[in-house]
């Protein structure tokens, strides 16, 4: 619960019974206090130079997970979708300009009291220059071949485990398809 007044119309919220539990509810507009959500995403960027594949990983340099390698992304603003907001993430941490060939991965946990959901994406490179490096944010940035993430120090094990899947990756993932003025769906294939 994190609603006192109703965030759509400003309404004092209430409590009431709502799915079998008790909630803040608006009497005025329906606004029912479902609880705290976070949405993240991830980019696996894979470069392929004369046949040998490497994915991009970066060195945070700020806490949480200070020195910590691990594939960009980051969390997707509340008025942005999440198409636009890895692309942003990506943009803002690398330089690089990328587009997504594949929705691949999906991760939902409990952290903090919050219900938080990370999507990862396979991208592709379509132009940019790195940023310098070291700054604020990031300490590192390189294309590391399969072999480098054996023996990489400080690699989160999700970012090896998504690092791999990309190096190899050979199933079909999910595209989006857009619906005659709705919302796209995810679909696989
Ligand atoms: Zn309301």
């Amino acid at each position: 619960m994190m609603w006192t007044f109703c965030p759509e119309c400003g309404q004092r919220l209430t409590k009431a019974e709502v799915d079998g539990r008790v909630r803040s509810v608006c009497s005025s507009c329906h606004f029912i206090d479902f609880g705290l959500y976070s949405l993240g995403a991830g980019g696996i960027i894979i470069n392929e130079d004369n046949g040998e594949r490497s994915v991009l990983l970066i060195q945070r340099n700020r806490s949480p997970g200070l020195h910590l390698w691990t594939i960009p992304g980051g969390y997707i603003d509340h008025d942005e979708i999440i198409e636009h907001g890895i692309v942003r993430e990506i943009r803002e941490e690398t330089g690089l300009e990328t587009e997504i060939i594949r929705m691949v991965g999906y991760r939902n946990h409990l952290e903090r009291g919050k219900n938080d959901s990370y999507v990862i994406f396979l991208m592709r490179l379509v132009g940019g220059h790195l940023v310098e490096t070291p700054n604020e944010e990031i300490a590192a940035i390189g294309f590391f071949a399969a072999d480098e993430l054996e023996t990489l120090d400080n690699l989160s094990e999700t970012s090896r485990y998504l690092a791999m899947l990309g190096l190899d990756y050979r199933g079909q993932g999910f595209t989006s398809v857009p619906i005659a003025g709705r919302p796209n769906i995810w679909v696989e294939g």
